[in-house]
């Protein structure tokens, strides 16, 4: 399927690894056009390189900074000419026990998570808009439908930017004018991010690596977890042409592992 979407630019945040470099990867075969961010260099660059071999035809500009910082974001915005496309996302909070945590980790938490996006998207929205053509995808996480209580600080921020996101992307001036806002909810899928928690799980209780892995895999109906090019077609999509249609929406890709109906 084309998704016609050639020749547009992307913002893709947070995209030297992982989620965020799925969804880059997809759009520049896509022929999009993308700014990619990481406050690390040097695999910031090494990603923007492995891009740049996947499609010739299109410009990858790779921006060194931390997306949650007005700083970070007005040096990434400055990167492309326009933002046709905006794929928001940061790394996620730490787990723990909301005993532990204060006003700062909260802070830092919404700022990260749900001040950052909604920053972004003031933006954007209204020159996608004055363009008649408009595609917003947040990277959230499968704990905004199903919350998991060790990551309670993903779920609380997390839900503050799924609220703004509801009543913002069923506005008449954004709505009608082709610009849709969307939610991505990632369940378990395969990334450094993934395997860190899996870590951090197997030092705490003694069990191996892959015992730990494999009793997560066991968790999910698909029988193993994502990868982040499935995640990357499913974003690439949510920006298509085909998907004019659908906004508003929180979106799960989980292999099946969320167990309510609606
Ligand atoms: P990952 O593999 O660790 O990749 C994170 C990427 O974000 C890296 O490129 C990292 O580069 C960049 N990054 C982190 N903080 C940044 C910041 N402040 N400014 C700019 N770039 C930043 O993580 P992932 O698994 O793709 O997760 C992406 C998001 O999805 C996270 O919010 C995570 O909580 C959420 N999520 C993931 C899963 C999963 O199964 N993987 C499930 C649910 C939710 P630098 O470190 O160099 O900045």
């Amino acid at each position: 399927m084309d998704l016609g979407i050639a020749g547009k630019w992307a913002l893709v945040c947070a995209a030297s690894k992982g989620l965020g470099k799925g969804c880059a990867t997809a759009l520049v075969r896509e022929g999009v056009n993308v700014v990619i961010t990481a406050r690390g260099a040097e695999a910031l660059e090494a990603t923007a390189a492995e891009l740049r071999k996947l499609n010739a035809a299109v410009q990858v500009r790779a921006v060194a900074g931390d997306i949650t910082s007005e700083a970070g974001r007005s040096v990434a915005l400055a990167a492309a000419p326009q933002v046709d496309i905006l794929v928001n996302n940061a790394g996620g909070p730490p787990p723990g026990d909301f005993r532990d945590w204060r006003r700062e980790n909260w802070l830092a938490a919404v700022e990260a998570n749900m001040i950052t996006p909604i920053e972004l998207i003031r933006l954007t929205v209204d020159a996608m808009a004055e363009r008649g053509f408009g595609r917003v995808v947040n990277i959230t996480s499968s704990a905004v439908k199903a919350p998991i209580d060790f990551l309670g600080l993903s779920n609380g921020a997390r839900s503050g930017l799924t609220g703004f996101v509801a009543g913002t992307a069923r506005q008449a001036r954004l709505a009608s004018r082709n610009v849709t806002i969307n939610n991505l909810l990632p369940g378990s899928f395969d990334t450094d991010r993934l395997r860190s928690g899996f870590s951090a799980v197997s030092a705490k209780s003694g069990q191996p690596l892959e015992a730990v892995m494999e009793a997560r895999r066991k968790m999910i109906p698909a029988a193993r977890f994502g990868t982040p090019d499935e995640f990357g077609a499913y974003c690439a999509w949510l920006c298509s042409q085909q998907a004019s249609f659908v906004t508003g929406q929180n979106l799960l890709t989980d292999g099946g592992q969320y167990p309510g109906t609606y």
